[in-house]
């Protein structure tokens, strides 16, 4: 086993704190990743403060992995020592069922293996994340950064990235679409761009009305203060995809009045239940639906769409002693719009 030093939480209340994990030396089919950013995803924060329930401790979280491949299992095929890499929310799936062989893993049946807070397919070996300078995964579970995208801001791509790419593609979005992106954090900031990379008008719905101007510059074609009661009625029936990435409770229903004629709305976001009325879906036959990340193909395939189109994500990098405070600064949508943390602040801190 590799001693490996990382961050992470005791529990549900506890702050990140230094902690010493073991990887496992790569099998013939693994390849051992040297760690050289990892982006903190809202999730992260969820899930170490044991919000969705059932969160295993200790949790070294972390899951927008950017890296090296340090060394190779025998029978690695796709890697070799030196290439830059990336790894996202899931780390093996059961490869087996209808989900996975139809590249969709992240809907695996009998439950993908999370890249943290949760086991590998052995259903008993606990899994950490990025908080960490190394980690070793199954080849056909990394993906390759392509050359020419900053690797600081290529991280966020690996949960961000995937988590609006997949539903903006899957829905349909095209030249002309009308989209809303409701919340402009580290999902959203990504979705504005990769909408308008899909050649949509975008529309930013905030409910922080200080982050226009930056919606602005970011690409959007427009900004709606959602504070602003008069907001709904002004936009009703405006938009063909709202992408809803919002982590705190709030009125679905009021956003889907913004929704036109067989418009959709896409969860992605996660937070605490909310209530829904039948009515705004029925008026006007919208749909309502939920995206979970995206498959290794499609992960890969989002790289190389960003890479063509030269989306990346702002960030504020940062050591790993400041992740506390960057917690604190995400949950008050102070970011602008990503935390990622350098692992060279961690190497050599067993
Ligand atoms: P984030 O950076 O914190 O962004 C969330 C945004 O939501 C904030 O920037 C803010 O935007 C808005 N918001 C926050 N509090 C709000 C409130 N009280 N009322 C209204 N709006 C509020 O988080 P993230 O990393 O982008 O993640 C967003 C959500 O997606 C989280 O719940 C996360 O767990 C989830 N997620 C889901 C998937 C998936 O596969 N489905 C993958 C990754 C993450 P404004 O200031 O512009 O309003
Ligand atoms: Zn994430
Ligand atoms: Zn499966």
């Amino acid at each position: 086993m590799l001693k490996t030093p990382a961050y992470a939480v005791a529990s549900a209340k506890a702050p990140l704190a230094p902690y010493t994990i073991e990887r496992r030396e790569p099998g013939p089919h693994d390849v051992l990743i040297e760690i050289l950013y990892c982006g903190v995803c809202h999730s992260d924060i969820h899930q170490a403060r044991d919000e969705w329930g059932g969160s295993i401790f200790p949790m070294v979280p972390g899951h927008e992995i950017v890296g090296r491949v340090a060394q190779i299992g025998r029978e690695v095929q796709k890697w070799q020592v030196g290439d830059t890499v990336g790894v996202g929310c899931f780390v093996d799936s059961c490869r087996q069922c209808e989900a996975c062989r139809a590249g969709e893993e992240q809907y695996c049946e009998r439950g993908m293996s999370l890249t943290y807070n949760g086991y590998e397919q052995d259903g008993k070996t606990p899994t950490y994340g990025g908080y960490s300078t190394r980690i070793t995964v199954d080849e056909n579970y990394v993906v390759r950064i392509p050359p020419g995208l900053p690797l600081e801001r290529a991280a966020p791509l690996l949960c961000a990235g995937i988590t609006t790419y997949s539903p903006l593609r899957r829905f349909g979005v095209t030249a002309g679409s009308r989209v809303a992106v409701v919340g402009l954090g580290g999902l959203g900031h990504v979705g504005v761009k990769l909408a308008k990379a899909l050649g949509a008008t975008v529309t930013v719905l905030s409910h922080s009305p200080g982050k226009r101007s930056a919606a602005l510059e970011l690409g959007a074609d427009d900004f709606v203060a959602t504070g602003d009661p008069e907001a709904f009625t002004a936009h009703a029936g405006r938009f063909d995809l709202i992408l809803d990435t919002v982590s705190a409770q709030h009125d679905y229903n009021a956003y889907l009045n913004l929704l036109r004629r067989d418009g959709t709305m896409v969860l992605v976001g996660m937070p605490e239940p909310a209530p829904l009325s039948a009515a705004p879906l029925i008026v006007r036959r919208r749909r309502l639906t939920g995206s979970l990340i995206g498959g290794i193909r499609e992960l890969q395939e989002m790289l190389d769409f960003c890479a063509d189109h030269g989306v990346v994500a702002d960030v504020e990098v940062i050591p790993i002693d400041k992740i506390n405070e960057a917690y604190d600064r995400v949950v008050r949508s102070e970011v602008r719009y990503r935390f990622v943390i350098d692992l060279a602040s961690l190497s050599g801190a067993v």
